[in-house]
C-alpha cells in the first residue's frame, strides 16, 4: 500500500471536486484520485452554472459552503436571473462561464485545500476486504488504503462516443473511457443501465455574421451564486440568438437515418429535456424553428458554443445544417457535435446517504447515479463527500429532506424511484418550493453547514451577523405601524378597517415596495438592499409557508422514521401481496419514502408504522 487516507474521492469532475472538499472539510484526510490534474473542472459540455432548479441546487451547495458558486462568480461572463418577473420560488440563477476561468477557479480551489492531496492516475479496482471497501487499486498496479471511498467517474464508464456511423471508445472528446471500475461494480452484484448524452458542434466565433443575429445581453445588476461574493467583477458579455430554419430541419429529416440514435447504433435512453436537434425535428417536427443561443466560450476565446443543437449526425451533415443556420452560413466547425453512451448505477442501490447499500464504505455521486448536469453533480458529490467523512469518523451518516433543500428532494427521487433517462432537476420537482428558494438558501442549510462542520469561519460569521442583521431589521419593521387613513397620505390605499399595520405587513402587498416603506419611515433608510428585498420576499410568502408548515411537519415525521434495509414485508398481513413485492423491491429508507410507493395508502402507512413500532 501506498499511502493511508480516511477518504478517497475517484474522479475530478463536478461531483468530485465537491465530495473530495466536503470530505476534506471536515477534517478528513482526503485524497482525490483523477486521471488528470489539468482536466479537473472541465466542463464537459454547456459552458454555463446554473438556471431553472439547477440554480437552486449551486446556492445550497455554496450554504453549506461548497466550491461551485464561488468559482462560477469568478468565472461568469453573462449572469442572468431567469423568470426574473415569476415569483422568487422559481427564480433560478444562471451565468455562461469562461471555461478556462472556471477550470483555473476549480484548480485553484482543490490544489490550495487543506486536507486534500491530489493523486494522478486512473483507477482499476477496489479493494474490498471483509464486505468492505478498503481501499483503490490504480491500472498501473498502486495501491491506496481509505476507510471509504467515493466514486465520480461522470461519463467515462464504458464510455462510447457516437459520430453517425462512427464510434469509438471515449469517456469524453479527447480523453479514454475508465473500463475496469464496471467489471467491478457488476463483480459487486449492481445493477449497471446504459444511458446517452450529447453535445453540439463548437464553431468559430470570427466566422460567425454576429451582426445578422439578434442579441441577449447580460443582467445589468448580475446577482452573484455565493453568499460571499460582494459583487461580480468579471467583465460581462452578450451572447447571439438565431434559430434553426426549413432547410435546416429539411437536411436533418433527410439524414436521420444517418444519425447514431436513429440508426439503432444507440442503445443508450438520452435526456427528453436536453433533446438533440434529430429530436426535435422529429418529436417537433411542425414548429418553423428551433431557437439556438450562440455562446462564446470564453473572453480571450474565440470558440462558441450553440445552444440547442446537440447532435449524433455524421460531421458531413452537420457541415450542412450548420451552414443552413442564419449567421452561421460561413462558419468554420472548429469540434463536431457527438453523442456519448456510458454505464450508470441504478441508484434504488444507493441509500439517501449515497452510500451502495450492499457495499459499506462506498459512496456514488454525479452521472454515475444517473443523473445530468455539473449541479446535480455537485450537490450529490457534496452529500457523498460528506457522509463518506462520518462514516470514516465514526459519525452516524446525514440526511437531507426533501422539506429543506432540493439536495433532498433530488436524493430522495433518485434512491426511491430510481431512473428511466438522464435525471435533471426542476423546481416542479419540489412540493415544498415556496420555501425552498434559492434567496434563502443560505438560511436554511448554513446553520446545519456548521453543526456538520462543513462551514469555514468566515462564512460562519458573516452568516451569523447578516442573521442578526436581518432579525434586528425584521423586528424594526414589526415595530412601526400606521392606520388605513395614515397609509392614504403617502398614496397607499388600503382596506378602511381601522386596522394598523405595521411596516413588515405592508411589504406583503405585491404593489408595496421598500422604497416606499423607506419613505414613510425615514429611520429605515439604512436598510441594506440585500436585507429589504430578504424581507421583501418573507413578507410575500409568510401567509402561504404558514399553509405549507404542517405538511411539512408531517413529511419530517415521517422521514425520521426509518426502516430495517432487511425489513421482511412479508409478515404485514394487512398488506396486499403486489404491495408487499413492492417494498421488498424498492427498500425504501424510512416511512417518509415508502408511503411515495405507488399503490400506498394512508391505512398501509399506518400499518407499516405500527409494526416497525412494535419491532423498534
Ligand atoms: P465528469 O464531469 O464527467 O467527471 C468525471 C471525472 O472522473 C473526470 O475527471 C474523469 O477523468 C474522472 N475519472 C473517470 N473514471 C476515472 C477512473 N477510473 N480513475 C480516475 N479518474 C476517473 N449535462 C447537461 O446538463 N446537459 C447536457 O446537455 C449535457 N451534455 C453532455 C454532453 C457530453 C458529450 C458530455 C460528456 C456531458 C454532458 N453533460 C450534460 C453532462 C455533464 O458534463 C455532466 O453531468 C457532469 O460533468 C457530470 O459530472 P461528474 O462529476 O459526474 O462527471
Amino acid at each position: 500500500m501506498n499511502k493511508r487516507y480516511d477518504v478517497i474521492v475517484i474522479g475530478g469532475g463536478h461531483a468530485g471536486c465537491e465530495a473530495a472538499s466536503a470530505a476534506a472539510r471536515t477534517g478528513a484526510r482526503t485524497a482525490l484520485v483523477t486521471h488528470r490534474r489539468d482536466t479537473i473542472g472541465v466542463m464537459s459540455c454547456n459552458p454555463a452554472i446554473g438556471g431553472l432548479g439547477k440554480g437552486h441546487l449551486v446556492r445550497e451547495v455554496d450554504a453549506l459552503d461548497g466550491l461551485m458558486g464561488r468559482v462560477a462568480d469568478t468565472a461568469g461572463i453573462q449572469f442572468r436571473m431567469l423568470n426574473r418577473r415569476k415569483g422568487p420560488a422559481v427564480r433560478g440563477p444562471r451565468t455562461q462561464a469562461d471555461r478556462k476561468l472556471y477550470r483555473e477557479g476549480m484548480k485553484r480551489e482543490i490544489f490550495n485545500h487543506v486536507n486534500l492531496d491530489v493523486v494522478e492516475g486512473d483507477v482499476f479496482d477496489l479493494d474490498v476486504t471483509e464486505g468492505k471497501v478498503a481501499g483503490i487499486i490504480l491500472s498501473d498496479g498502486q495501491r491506496y488504503a481509505c476507510a471509504a471511498a467515493v466514486l465520480t467517474t461522470g461519463t467515462f464508464l464504458r464510455g462510447l462516443i457516437h459520430i453517425g456511423s462512427e464510434r469509438f471508445p471515449a469517456g469524453r472528446m479527447g480523453e479514454g473511457p475508465s473500463v475496469g471500475l464496471s467489471a467491478t461494480l457488476e463483480r459487486l452484484g449492481l445493477r449497471l443501465g446504459r444511458l446517452k448524452t450529447g453535445t453540439p458542434a463548437r464553431l468559430d466565433g470570427t466566422t460567425i455574421d454576429w451582426d445578422g443575429i439578434g442579441r441577449q445581453e447580460a443582467d445589468e445588476d448580475p446577482v452573484p451564486f455565493s453568499f460571499l461574493t460582494e459583487a461580480i467583477t468579471t467583465p460581462q458579455i452578450a451572447c447571439g440568438i438565431t434559430r434553426t430554419t426549413s432547410v435546416t430541419h429539411r437536411i436533418i429529416e433527410e439524414n436521420i437515418h444517418r444519425s447514431a440514435m436513429y440508426s439503432g447504433q444507440i442503445e443508450g435512453v438520452g435526456p427528453r429535456y436536453c433533446p438533440s436537434i434529430e429530436d426535435k425535428i422529429v418529436r417537433f417536427g411542425e414548429r418553423d424553428g428551433h431557437q439556438i443561443f450562440l455562446e462564446p466560450e470564453g473572453l480571450d476565446d474565440n470558440t462558441v458554443y450553440p445552444n440547442g443543437v446537440s447532435t449524433s449526425l455524421p460531421a458531413d451533415v452537420q457541415e450542412a445544417f450548420i451552414h443552413s443556420i442564419p449567421g452561421l452560413e460561413h462558419t468554420r466547425i472548429l469540434q463536431p457535435g457527438y453523442a456519448i453512451e456510458y454505464d450508470h448505477v441504478d441508484p434504488r442501490e444507493l441509500s439517501p446517504s449515497l452510500q451502495l447499500r450492499k457495499m459499506p464504505g462506498l459512496f456514488l455521486a454525479g452521472q454515475i447515479n444517473g443523473t445530468t448536469g455539473y449541479e446535480e453533480a455537485a450537490a450529490q458529490g457534496l452529500v457523498a463527500g460528506l457522509n463518506a467523512a462520518r462514516l470514516a469518523g465514526g459519525h452516524d451518516t446525514h440526511t437531507f429532506s426533501r422539506s429543506s433543500s432540493y439536495i433532498g428532494v433530488m436524493i430522495d427521487d433518485l434512491t426511491s424511484r430510481g431512473v428511466t433517462e438522464p435525471y435533471r432537476m426542476f423546481t416542479s420537482r419540489a412540493e415544498y418550493r415556496l420555501s425552498l428558494r434559492a434567496d434563502n438558501a443560505d438560511e436554511r442549510l448554513t446553520p446545519l453547514g456548521i453543526a456538520l462542520g462543513l462551514v469555514s469561519t468566515v462564512r460562519k460569521e458573516r452568516f451569523e451577523r447578516y442573521q442578526n442583521d436581518l432579525a434586528d431589521w425584521r423586528s424594526q419593521l414589526r415595530g412601526v405601524s400606521l392606520t388605513p387613513n395614515e397609509a392614504e397620505r403617502f398614496g397607499i390605499s388600503l382596506n378602511r378597517d381601522g386596522q394598523r399595520r405595521t411596516a413588515m405587513d405592508l411589504l406583503a402587498y405585491p404593489d408595496i415596495d421598500p422604497g416606499k416603506i423607506r419613505a414613510i419611515w425615514p429611520e429605515l433608510h439604512a436598510m441594506s438592499e440585500r436585507i429589504a428585498a430578504a424581507l421583501k420576499i418573507e413578507a410575500g410568502y409568510a401567509v402561504y409557508l404558514e399553509r405549507q408548515e404542517s405538511d411539512i411537519l408531517a413529511l419530517r415525521r415521517d422521514e425520521g422514521v426509518s426502516i430495517p434495509p432487511d425489513f421482511d414485508y412479508h409478515v404485514l398481513s394487512g398488506l396486499s401481496n403486489e404491495l408487499k413485492t413492492k417494498l421488498s423491491s424498492k427498500r425504501p429508507a424510512n416511512l417518509a419514502q415508502a408511503s411515495r410507493i405507488e399503490g400506498m395508502t394512508p391505512a398501509a402507512s399506518a400499518l407499516l408504522l405500527a409494526n416497525l413500532r412494535r419491532q423498534g
